[in-house]
């Protein structure tokens, strides 16, 4: 028998199957699809023990029928295939031989950049937490839970003086808004200015424990600062503001979404 030849292309070729592999494992996760190649994997299994031991009549109904499997499958679930093809195409992967480069995640930073720009210039006091890989569970239940879209809107919504929710911190995770009101724990450090008050103290203390980033609005001066490792950083412009915020979307979506995959869900799957 002929050696096999390994070449370099075979390497290529087994990547590409196991990534996919991976990622359509990551995206089956938890949707109907999962039972259904659980039941795919039982019926493979039952056809190689028929074919190993000899079972003639399980062998004879299973290749009478399997074509027959094939085509009710693909109407069964062509919801979810559509999906996932309109998924690949939108993907990353693509997106890399695409020439005009697209700013991931645009729309939600300029979400957050446009409110906070509006609630300096009308001075009012916010509390903008920005969730990396950290959940926030313990936080998230002392607030109201929201779970919806981010807009610009919404959160100048939020934290209009009159609206029963403008006390306290909202949690974005993602392209949502997950949460309103929240209680962040206060920072004592020594080392922040005497001056600052309780709002500022909480976006401090919060980054102290966690790897959000905290947005804060000065009710008192309008003056936008952000906390992150403890540190708070003062009289931010909202273009830096906006590259902090971009660096955080790319980070977070090279992590989770190399082909535009299941974002949203594994984000939200972690509370
Ligand atoms: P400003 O410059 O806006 O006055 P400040 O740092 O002086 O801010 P305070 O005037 O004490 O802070 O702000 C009080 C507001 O901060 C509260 O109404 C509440 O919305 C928010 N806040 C205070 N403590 C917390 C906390 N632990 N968690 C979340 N939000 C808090
Ligand atoms: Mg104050």
């Amino acid at each position: 028998m002929m050696p096999i030849e390994f070449r370099w292309v075979d390497l290529i070729d087994i990547f590409t199957v196991t990534v996919f592999i991976y990622y359509s494992l990551l995206w089956l996760q938890g949707t109907r699809a999962m039972t259904l190649i659980r039941g795919l994997i039982f019926l493979i299994f039952v056809y190689a023990t028929g074919r190993f031991i000899g079972l003639y009549t399980i062998n004879w109904l299973f290749e009478k029928f399997a074509p027959a499997i094939a085509v009710m499958l693909v109407v069964l679930f062509q919801p979810e295939l559509r999906r996932t093809l309109e998924r690949f195409g939108r993907g990353r992967l693509l997106g890399l031989f695409s020439l005009a480069p697209v700013r991931e995640g645009s729309y939600y930073v300029r979400s957050v950049v446009r409110a906070v720009e509006q609630l300096a210039e009308e001075k009012i006091g916010a509390l903008i937490v920005i969730e990396r890989m950290m959940g926030m569970t313990e936080h998230l239940e002392s607030g109201v839970r929201l779970d919806a879209y981010l807009s610009t809107e919404l959160l100048l919504s939020i934290f209009e003086p009159r609206s029963p929710l403008h006390d306290g911190a909202v949690i974005v995770q993602g392209e949502r808004i997950i949460s309103a009101s929240c209680l962040l724990p206060i920072s004592d450090s020594r080392l922040l200015d005497h001056r600052l008050g309780t709002r500022h103290r909480a976006a401090v203390g919060l980054s102290e424990v966690s790897d959000a980033l905290v947005i804060v609005v000065s009710e008192k001066t309008g003056i936008i600062s952000v906390a992150e490792n403890g540190n708070l950083i003062r009289h931010l412009t909202s273009e830096l503001l906006e590259e902090k915020l971009f660096s955080i979307y790319r980070m977070e979506k090279s992590r989770l979404d190399l082909f535009g995959w299941g974002h949203g869900k594994i984000k939200r799957a972690q509370y």
